[in-house]
């Protein structure tokens, strides 16, 4: 399955260029970053929002021109909004920055924050980027321009252990591998997560060792702190245990599945069309992930017998990513099924996005770990990545 965001429709594409060229000639005839900050919601950040009007406008720039070789491609401003109930300290979407009031009443000296969520606003990475080094390369930027404070400063202790953790840790090996290798790395590496061309092997060719060479050098440094190792110890043993629970629960969905198929001669709409008859206890229809901290990650297909359940790829939902929004297009069982002409019985039938990376049960009972875009896997020189996506499927949206 392909995150709606992961593929801009076309339509899209040309709002996107509309809005960058407009961003563009907002950028020429005004001086500042950020346009004039959103306290509609609360009036009682006035003050505050100055402050953090003077702080973008000054810092800003410094980050494009620390992030890019070339910094006019990158966005040139931004909003700011300040929100009332927000869990998040900050939140950044495309170019619009949200606050939450509550945070920066608490801590109004935490403007660090503020340059992490700018750095989000320069990042704007192609789709597929992985989540660490997007939240990484936030915190180098915020630490190189020397926004630290007592907790927030580059270093991997038990809280984010691993480079693959995000934030202080993945930004203190990032700025060990500058400090080591120079600065132009790291920019070279920004460019290539938003270009879309970056892979692990970045680090090889831009440093002559491997990630995991300059990982374990890393760790000989006073920013690897000892409690980091007990604790990626620890996360790995459990990610393990995961995954080999929630192997054993895709591997019996599938035999009540094809129970069901034998009964009913089609596949079930739902997963808790199975229950009691295929299924007699539902604990087997939710990944352990789920079970032990209530996290899902279903899209927005949504199970109406049994909420939280795995993410069921032939299910009666319509698309939800649909180009005409969902409503009046093909489901996606009619989805995965020509899907499955094109590229046979690899297509994923049950997939659980709890694991990195991303668990699969394929619709011939193989179990198999993919990225978030499985599709990539099945391309060749007949079947391309684009023949999979739904508008290329249904070309007339079947609306
Ligand atoms: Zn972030
Ligand atoms: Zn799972």
């Amino acid at each position: 399955m392909k995150l709606k965001n992961s593929r801009p429709s076309r339509s899209w594409r040309r709002i996107a260029v509309i809005l960058f060229v407009a961003t563009l000639l907002a950028g020429a005839s005004r001086a500042g970053s950020l346009r004039e900050p959103d306290i509609s919601e609360t009036p009682e950040m006035a003050a505050f929002a100055k402050e953090a009007r003077q702080l973008c406008d000054e810092v800003y720039p410094k980050i494009l021109n620390l992030m890019a070789e070339d910094p006019a491609k990158l966005p040139q401003q931004f909003d700011l909004i300040f929100r009332h109930d927000q869990a998040e300290p900050g939140l950044t979407a495309g170019t619009k920055i949200y606050l939450s009031s509550d945070w920066f009443t608490k801590h109004p000296n935490d403007l660090g924050a503020l340059v992490h969520e700018m750095a989000h606003v320069a990042q704007q990475y192609a789709p597929g980027a992985p989540g660490h080094w997007t939240e990484g390369i936030a915190d180098y930027v915020r630490y190189t321009l020397g926004y630290t404070n007592g907790w927030s400063y580059p270093h991997c202790s038990a809280e984010f252990p691993h480079y693959t953790s995000g934030y202080w840790c993945t930004s203190a090996f990032l700025m060990y591998v500058e400090a080591t290798y120079g600065t132009k790395v790291i920019r070279r590496f920004n460019e290539a997560l938003r270009q879309g061309s970056y892979s692990d092997a970045f680090f090889a060719q831009a440093t002559g060792k491997g990630i995991d060479t300059l990982w374990a050098d890393f760790q000989k440094t006073a920013a690897y702190q000892p409690s980091a190792a007990a604790a990626f110890k620890a996360q790995a043993l459990r990610a393990q245990k995961d995954k080999d629970a929630c192997t054993g629960h895709l591997l019996e969905i599938e035999k009540a599945i094809r129970a069901y198929e034998k009964d009913n001669h089609a596949l079930p709409n739902w997963l808790s069309d199975l229950v009691p008859k295929y299924i007699a206890d539902t604990n087997v229809l939710v990944c352990p992930v789920t079970q032990r901290t209530g996290k899902t990650a279903n899209f927005g297909i949504v199970d109406p017998g049994l909420p939280n359940v795995y993410l069921y790829e032939f299910s009666a939902s319509k698309i939800p990513w649909g180009a005409d929004g969902g409503d009046g297009g093909p489901t996606m069982k009619e989805y995965k099924l020509r899907q499955k002409e094109l590229v046979g019985v690899g297509v994923p039938l049950i997939r659980c996005h709890l694991h990195e990376p991303v668990l699969n049960l394929s619709f011939n009972g193989r179990i198999y770990e993919s990225p978030l875009g499985w599709e990539g896997m099945f391309t060749n020189a007949v079947v391309h990545l684009e023949d999979l996506y739904p508008n290329r499927i249904f070309p007339q949206g079947k609306d």
